[in-house]
């Protein structure tokens, strides 16, 4: 006898990869960079454009849309039932200011390519489907990044999201006013009962261990501090080496303490990273009185990123103590490590295993929309390898076959997660 999974794949319908590839290149050349990438800042006269034609290719199909008071995007594929809440699949459609053609923009075009897929084949699932382009993911033109996605999940309120401003001093608020996508629905009018997103790696893990996909589980956890070893300033010629309080060395201490504990990490999953170094009135032959670091760490377990927090503690003490300065550590944001829903997640594996590819579970490194949403709607994500791992970048590049790949598993997904009873 048949199991019901081969019945499934058997009935599964195939998705269009020239059509998906195609409509890939059209939205790239909608505010194209220089370099062959995409440039379409949130809100911005190209992202306008971009979201008109998806829009386009949408209404092409017979859906109908709303958008939310962050001018997020819900475009309905209607179900047999469509008093049940809808299945989503989506991503986002702005970009860094030279950003690649991939980034995001895979996630909402594989989501129409389902439609489209489902549309010409007359399916219907037993749930709608609605595809979501998330306003302002990059964070770029208006920070912070993951805005749209943040009101809908209420992790940002809507007063913060709409008073940030860009370089010209216009407020999302604004733009989002004149843009025409501002409406009056929040989640409580748009609630979802799963959420699927599909995203480049921007890393180089599958495409080092030549994975078409990987399905993600999670999304690592990070915490930001500022550090700063404060002693005394002074003369480099007369002050003896055992009499100084000097902060630059207790800092250079502690950075080599550091990166000895998290290369110690067998799993080679902590991450450190001190993004900026400053020395206060820097002078050759002055002993420093400050120095300032901004560190970031990130794991994947959060027991883990805690005992990088207690370790990091540990050193600055010590390090401060040894030199004789003081230290002071301000810890400025800490994102726990995000777990994705269990049954979904097992949904995009059965799926990538019925189509025969292996069902490599992997952590993201990157946040995205779908941390967001995670905390209100049970969430999963889909990844496909970049070239080189590169991102936010006009070289970024996926192959056309991955795209393809990934988006059969998506579609045979969001088919069995809305057809579920
Ligand atoms: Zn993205």
């Amino acid at each position: 006898m048949m199991s019901t999974q081969g019945l499934q794949m058997l009935a599964s319908p195939k998705i269009n990869s020239e059509r998906l590839w195609a409509s890939l290149m059209e939205m790239a050349s909608i505010g194209p960079s220089p370099n062959g990438g995409s440039r379409r800042l949130a809100l911005s006269n190209e992202d306008l454009d971009g979201r008109r034609k998806l829009l386009d290719w949408a209404e092409l199909l017979g859906c109908t849309w709303q958008t939310d008071q962050a001018g997020n995007m819900f475009i309905v594929h209607p179900g047999h039932d469509n008093n049940l809440s809808p299945v989503a699949v989506g991503s986002h459609l702005d970009t860094q200011p030279l950003g690649g053609r991939f980034d995001g923009v895979l996630g909402v075009l594989a989501g129409l390519e389902v439609f489209r897929t489902l549309n010409e084949q007359g399916i219907k699932t037993r749930r709608p489907l609605v595809l979501v382009n998330w306003t302002n993911e990059e964070g770029s033109r208006f920070a912070p990044a993951m805005g749209g996605s943040g009101v809908y999940s209420q992790r940002l309120s809507l007063e913060d999201f709409r008073a940030a401003r860009d370089k010209d001093s216009i407020t999302l608020g604004e733009a989002l006013d004149e843009s025409g996508y501002k409406g009056s629905l929040t989640r409580h009018d748009l609630p979802l009962a799963a959420y699927l997103e599909l995203h480049i790696e921007q890393g180089p893990i599958l495409e080092k261990k030549g994975l078409p996909l990987g399905i993600v589980s999670g999304v690592q956890g990070l915490r930001w501090y500022d550090i700063t070893f404060t002693g005394d300033s002074a003369h480099a010629g007369p002050t003896p080496m055992e009499y100084r309080h000097d902060p630059l060395m207790a800092a250079t201490g502690f950075i080599e303490a550091m990166r000895q504990s998290v290369r110690d990490d067998v799993d080679g999953i902590s991450r450190l990273t001190i993004g900026d170094f400053q020395v206060a009135e820097p002078s050759r032959n002055v002993i420093p009185g400050a120095v300032t670091l901004q560190v970031d760490v990130r794991h994947t377990d959060e027991n883990a990123l805690q005992q990088l927090d207690d370790t990091l503690r540990t050193h600055v003490k010590a390090f401060a103590e040894r030199e004789g300065v003081s230290a002071d550590i301000r810890e400025l944001w800490h994102m726990p490590v995000t777990y994705f829903d269990a049954s979904l997640v097992e949904d995009l594996s059965s799926a990538a295993q019925a189509l025969g590819y292996p069902p490599f579970r992997m952590m993201s490194g990157a946040g995205h929309d779908a941390v967001n949403v995670s905390y209100v709607t049970p969430t999963a994500m889909l990844f496909i390898p970049c070239r080189g791992g590169i991102s936010h970048n006009e070289r970024e590049y996926a192959e056309p076959e991955h795209c393809a790949i990934a988006t059969q598993v998506l579609c045979d997904a969001l088919l069995r997660t809305a057809n579920r009873e």
